[in-house]
């Protein structure tokens, strides 16, 4: 009886170990790609908590009225962002009849559960570092103030918006995306991790291991196909970033 028991708890903890080391699964954009949503919609954020993804990610902007809103690429149906006030993005609409979301809209939706991270990419804002910094300190505060740090984890390509969140916050969790440093380096500005291009990996073949080594957290985008969820399934990165939830939930869970 004794052993029966000590033989099931082991069962048991190399299972949870093994779900443990797992890689999680990070949504693209939110789950728009089968789900017809549009990308960085409310609705592509709601179909990624429904699939339970491990974190769903989103890419904000800030307006020349100084609002952050949800969206990936530098315009909005043909209004500059940047350059547009968050009225005049209201005149745009999604195809599903949405608004652009702002920061403090789409993070309010995410709140609503706790089983999906909020992956929140701070774009670069073309109008200069200076814009790109007062989106930092406006997402930090909006954060806090919505008091989501435990929920949301922030990544950027702007190297110096990654070094102002860890500035304001000791504990956020920021991960950098441009895939020009190599783990030494993010670790020694004290940054959480590295979420960089799958290409990157492949041709740093050690950096995965690396990062590992310095316990910093291991990300990898776009992933798409099943052959190279596969290969980083087997090197057992932290986080998949994909536009295919679906397949890779698949893959994890045969
Ligand atoms: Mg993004």
């Amino acid at each position: 009886m004794k052993k029966l028991t000590l033989a099931t708890v082991l069962l048991l903890t190399t299972t949870l170990v093994a779900f443990a080391q797992q890689s999680k699964i990070i949504a693209h954009r939110g789950a728009w790609k089968h789900t017809h949503a549009p990308q960085n919609s409310i609705a592509s954020l709601q179909e990624a908590i429904k699939q339970k993804v491990w974190g769903s990610e989103f890419d904000v902007h800030l307006t020349k009225d100084d609002i952050l809103v949800v969206n990936h690429d530098n315009d909005f149906y043909g209004l500059d962002i940047a350059t547009s006030t968050y009225e005049e993005l209201l005149t745009k609409k999604h195809p599903n009849g949405e608004s652009i979301p702002t920061a403090e809209e789409y993070l309010k939706e995410g709140l609503k559960q706790k089983n999906t991270k909020l992956i929140y990419e701070l774009k670069t804002n073309r109008l200069g570092v200076e814009r790109t910094l007062q989106a930092v300190q406006q997402s930090y505060d909006l954060v806090k103030r919505l008091k989501a740090k435990d929920m949301v984890e922030f990544i950027a390509f702007s190297y110096e918006a990654c070094l102002k969140f860890r500035e304001l916050d000791k504990k956020a969790k920021i991960h950098y995306l441009s895939s020009d440093k190599a783990p030494q380096e993010i670790y020694n500005a004290q940054l959480s991790g590295i979420d960089y291009h799958l290409s990157v990996f492949k041709k740093n073949n050690d950096w995965i291991k690396q990062a590992k080594a310095l316990k910093l957290k291991t990300n990898v985008w776009t992933v798409n196909s099943t052959e190279d969820m596969q290969f980083f399934i087997d090197r057992k990165i932290d986080y998949i970033t994909t536009d295919e939830p679906e397949s890779l939930y698949k893959l994890l869970n045969p």
